[in-house]
């Protein structure tokens, strides 16, 4: 199961999210666990993080 890091732009706090391909796709509404604002932007996640680096 994929895992999605998301910044909290209302408490400037970053958390992580479990969640299926299919969960994510249909557009679930994610929310900050600490203050419970949908105001949140995802980042780039580890699992698609490893770009590769030509020298
Ligand atoms: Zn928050």
């Amino acid at each position: 199961m994929p895992a999605y890091d998301y910044d909290c732009k209302d408490c400037n706090i970053s958390f992580t999210i479990y969640v299926s391909i299919q969960e994510h796709d249909s557009g679930a509404k994610i929310k900050c666990p600490h203050c419970g604002s949908d105001n949140v932007i995802k980042k780039i996640s580890g699992f698609f993080a490893k770009t590769t680096r030509k020298s």
